[in-house]
């Protein structure tokens, strides 16, 4: 047996019993004739003595030892004179009495503690010394469990776990899939899934009425901040039920996980539409751990002679509590900050509703005490509170002020991580206006319902037509989303060339999947959670690469097996694609 115990696991009532530990040497300090050797494992860390006047041997031994080298160790649990309430483990110590080298270490390029002196660059080439660090070592617990209390409340609930092929044909629409060429198959590619979002509906069609799977999917996309080439996610699908059964099934899914995660009660999830959303936040995901809402000034605000306003789509107000006391240096930052290219905001109006129930704003020569006290009775505001106001072109107007709202919530200090908000978003648009292709595309994806009532819209406003389809938001970020879907070929058909696709090209594309509407095709609808996103906002932490055990970096690189790489000339023969560039590595 190498071990008895685990490194965190030994309390008092352990003491004078003889234990076995093994692990890995964190730390050994010499004092007095004592060594004091700290062992760590993922359960924890336990301090060992080792007495010079014991075992004078051993103790040459223990001093040998350097940082991360393996060892078991064998010794009498002891009651510490000064105890460390810190450690779960800090009332006893280990005696060792014997002492084995498992595996030696070289000295590691950082240190592997949570507070590590290595860089991210190292630390990635190195994870697997980093996933030793006890701070990731609690992100991929975490994740272990967050992976059991799904799968457990999906189980109980009827789901069956089927797995989807990883090989599939290339359907590019929305990102772009990775291709892998075929070998037995001259000149002929596959495709890793972008998500089972195709096969999942003919399992419906096969009579599975629900169905879940934890699976990574593959999206070759220009890596913005904080996203990975490969992501998992909880992929789900359920058959005869409507929007309302999968709102109900998948809430039921998220306040399961925050109760036995997190031991959180989630209270019923509120629920926006798409339009409000937009209208009250400026954005489909909304974080509503605070409120500051919008507030739309144009009937206050306009025709008082102020030009930027006169001439604006849009002009909307958020009032920050309290805030009437912001320096002329905090208004110039947040001016700076709707200003910068990002947010592109032209400027930005202030009004300060003073104590004394005067107003001073930024636009006082267009706009007397009467007029500026409309607006803020319109927006509810009371004496201390600052407005801030944007105008332009309403999509835009709303965009940089949400960014604001966030920045005023950061600042303000709203947005705690150990606050839960989760959020219904209901009834996006069924498309979405492709500006450089020049047409429509699926918001959600070709797959979605349009909404009955909107049918008729599909051909004089498709962009008003509304589908089944639903976010889940939590703090903010898009946690998951689905749709009910088409089952029905020949709306199918509709959709599709709404989204400016040939009959040829859907029948080649899709052909499979409408011909399987023809056999029976059950009402369907689901969603899929995006796994490691909902691993990292539980964890607190905003980097989703922090929770997964091998990550990509921002280049989409595994710089730890250094992938990707070149092949070998044979392999390029054997596949019969093009000889390798002649370019150096
Ligand atoms: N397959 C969709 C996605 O990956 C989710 C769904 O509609 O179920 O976003």
């Amino acid at each position: 047996m190498y071990r008895t115990h685990t490194c965190g696991e030994l309390r008092m009532e352990h003491a004078s019993s003889e234990v076995t530990l093994a692990g890995w040497v964190q730390k050994t300090r010499e004092l007095g004739g004592m060594i004091f050797v700290d062992l760590r494992d993922r359960y924890g860390i336990t301090q060992l003595v080792f007495n010079k006047d014991q075992d004078a041997d051993l103790c040459d031994k223990a001093k040998a030892l350097g940082r991360e080298f393996v060892i078991q160790v064998k010794g009498e649990v002891m009651e510490r004179t000064a105890k460390n309430d810190k450690m779960a483990t800090g009332n006893v110590e280990l005696i060792a009495s014997e002492m084995k080298v498992l595996s030696a270490s070289k000295t590691p390029p950082f240190t592997i503690e949570n507070e590590t002196d290595g860089g991210e660059d190292i630390r990635m080439k190195y994870r697997f010394l980093d996933l030793r660090r006890p701070a990731v070592q609690e992100n991929i617990m975490l994740r272990h469990r967050i992976a059991q209390e799904s799968r457990s409340f999906l189980n109980k609930s009827g789901f069956l776990e089927i797995e989807t092929p990883f090989l599939i044909r290339s359907t590019p629409e929305g990102a772009r899939d990775f291709v892998v060429p075929s070998r037995m198959n001259e000149g002929q590619f596959y495709a890793l899934p972008q998500s089972p979002q195709t096969f999942k509906q003919l399992l419906m069609v096969a009579g599975y009425d629900r169905y879940y799977q934890i699976t990574r999917c593959f999206r070759d996309e220009d890596l913005r901040a904080d996203r990975q080439p490969e992501f998992t996610q909880i992929d789900c699908e359920i058959a005869f039920v409507e929007q309302e059964d999968v709102l109900n099934m998948f809430e039921g899914l998220a306040k399961h996980i925050m109760k036995y995660v997190h031991n959180i009660d989630v209270a019923e999830v509120p629920r926006i539409t798409f339009a409000e959303a937009m209208r009250l936040y400026g954005s489909d995901k909304p974080d509503i751990r605070f409120g500051m809402t919008f507030t739309e000034l144009n009937d206050v605000a306009q025709n008082k002679g102020f030009k930027v306003f006169d001439d604006a789509e849009l002009v909307v107000g958020i009032c920050a509590e309290g805030c009437a006391t912001y320096t002329r240096k905090q208004l110039d930052a947040l001016t700076d900050f709707v200003k910068r290219p990002q947010i592109g905001a032209k400027g930005l109006v202030y009004v300060k509703c003073n104590e004394d129930g005067t107003f001073k704003s930024s636009v006082d020569k267009f706009f007397d005490q009467e007029k500026l006290k409309a607006w803020a009775d319109k927006m509810g505001a009371k004496a201390g509170d600052l407005l801030l106001v944007i105008s332009g072109v309403k999509e835009k107007a709303r965009k940089q002020m949400n960014e604001l709202r966030l920045e005023m919530g950061n600042q303000l200090g709203l947005r705690k991580k150990d606050d839960f908000k989760f959020l219904w978003v209901l009834d996006f648009p069924l498309l979405e206006w492709a500006e450089e292709e020049e047409r429509w595309v699926a918001r959600h994806h070709p797959f979605t319902s349009p909404k009955a009532e909107d049918f008729d819209k599909m051909d004089t406003d498709p962009g008003a037509v509304r589908a089944n389809a639903y976010d889940m938001v939590l703090n903010g970020t898009e946690l998951g989303g689905g749709s009910v879907r088409i089952h029905d070929r020949g709306l199918q058909e509709r959709v599709f060339e709404l989204l400016g696709m040939s009959k040829e090209e859907a029948v080649e594309k899709f052909g499979f999947l409408m011909g399987a509407f023809e056999f029976g095709a059950p009402p369907h609808a689901g969603l899929a959670f995006g796994f490691d996103r909902m691993c990292a906002l539980l964890g607190g932490a905003d980097a989703i690469r922090d929770f997964i055990a091998f990550p990509k970096n921002n280049s989409g690189r595994d710089v730890m097996i250094d992938a990707p790489s070149k092949i070998d000339e044979v392999q390029y023969e054997e596949l019969c694609i093009r000889a390798a560039p002649k370019v150096e590595a």
